[in-house]
């Protein structure tokens, strides 16, 4: 259920978006939130300076590391999306996620996470298992394989909506019973569902991040990450808060140490310029999201059905292994996709052969965007990983953009001839 479905009298997702920013005051009637570039706030009276540092006078900036009002307004307009108590802006999803474990985490802690993840996340867990936090990567479309991964000492889940490339779906429901049921927090990385797509609070998650530099931004023009909390987890139960962020309502205790610890010491930013760049995409994310997805279940069920492909992973289809949940939690489906070819040899001549797909990495451009995964971005990960992770060497990955379906298919129907 969106929001939209949720009742008759709340407004739909994109008037929400687009009003957002006003409705907290405009400063000199701008229809769009201006750019605060100051790094440095000041104040009249110092009491309002020790006000501003010690969080009593609510609304006040005192340095632009931990935030401005630029990237403030973004933060409300993602909670807004997320329908969420709070959110906080990173330089990059990376800085977020970064953040997120190395703030909430710590050595002796154990963490059960998604086997497929984004590569560079891969990564990190290695380091943070260098640190002493125990990983476990698991196969997160069986709940069981999550259940039998949880420890006395796991604190926390963590699982990638939709998976890039593979597009494996965990299942978010079970999942989120079963941290419910054990006290654990559910963290779910929704880049590529996106609010509009999918909301993780429905399943319990009570942290979501989000790579800003994906759809929500849209237009492939500017990084940046964001937590958000749902206010589904109950904090007061989480050893890992320092005694300084156990004051007050226990709601804000996650976030704000991840503000402090996470954003302040760690310094991962987003800039004002960034901010404003992705708040503007962010107001046509629902056209993007049905557009490209439409798009993409065209490209999709043509590709199943031609001669030289082996598979087509995309949770549109009646094929994919998970589609039954797609149906029931995803908002139309995906712009992300990925084909194997029964030619492994004909990968990169397809790949040359394509004119409108540019070979790029990256993802939810306006442009679509191809790439062959195992030479590219599993290539550091070497053959044994990408066997364990299911990439095959003929795997081309597939993010739709902006231009018209016909246009695409009749692009792909030459590359493969
Ligand atoms: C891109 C991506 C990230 C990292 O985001 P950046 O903004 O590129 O740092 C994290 N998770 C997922 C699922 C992504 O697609």
């Amino acid at each position: 259920m969106s929001a939209s479905e949720k009742s008759p009298r709340q407004e739909g997702f994109s008037t929400q978006i687009v009003h957002a920013d006003r409705r907290g005051g405009a400063e000199w009637g701008a229809v769009h939130a201006p750019i605060h570039t100051s790094v440095q706030y000041g104040y009249e009276r110092v009491e309002d300076l020790i006000g501003a540092f010690q969080g009593t006078l609510k609304g006040t900036f005192n340095y632009a590391r931990q935030g401005t009002p630029t990237t403030a307004a973004l933060e409300s307009k993602l909670s807004q999306m997320e329908q969420g108590v709070g959110s906080i802006c990173f330089a990059t999803g990376m800085a977020g996620i970064c953040a997120l474990f190395l703030t909430l985490l710590k050595a002796g802690d154990h963490l059960v996470a998604s086997q497929f993840v984004f590569g560079n996340t891969n990564s990190f867990l290695l380091t943070l298992a260098d640190l002493g936090v125990e990983v476990s990567m698991v196969d997160v479309t069986k709940a069981e394989a999550v259940a039998q991964a949880i420890r006395p000492h796991t604190r926390m889940v963590f699982v990638e909506t939709l998976a890039n490339p593979g597009t494996q779906i965990p299942d978010l429901e079970a999942i989120g019973a079963l941290c419910q049921e054990k006290g654990l927090l559910y963290v779910v990385d929704n880049t590529v569902l996106s609010p509009y797509g999918f909301l993780p609070a429905q399943v319990g998650a009570g942290l979501v991040v989000h790579s800003l530099s994906k759809i929500i931004g849209g237009h492939g023009d500017a990084l940046g990450g964001v937590v958000t909390d749902t206010g589904r987890f109950d904090w007061s139960q989480y050893p890992n808060i320092f005694s300084a962020y156990r004051k007050g309502d226990a709601k804000g205790w996650g976030l704000q140490q991840l503000r402090k610890k996470g954003l302040r010491d760690m310094g991962g930013t987003l800039s004002s310029g960034a901010a404003h760049q992705i708040a503007v995409g962010a107001e046509t994310l629902a056209l993007r999201m049905a557009r490209t997805s439409a798009t993409a279940l065209a490209l999709a069920e043509f590709l199943q059905q031609h001669p030289a492909v082996a598979k087509v992973h995309y949770p549109g289809l009646t094929s994919h292994p998970q589609h039954a949940i797609a149906k029931k939690w995803f908002k139309g489906s995906s712009w992300l996709m990925s084909f194997e070819l029964k030619d492994a040899q004909q990968c990169l001549p397809v790949c040359n052969r394509l004119h409108l797909p540019l070979k790029a990495t990256g993802l939810a451009d306006t442009r679509s965007l191809i790439i062959p995964v195992a030479h590219t971005i599993f290539w550091e990960a070497g053959p044994e990983t990408r066997r364990a992770m299911g990439i095959a060497d003929s795997l081309i990955r597939v993010s739709v953009g902006l231009e018209d379906a016909a246009d695409l298919i009749a692009d792909f129907d030459q590359a493969l001839k």
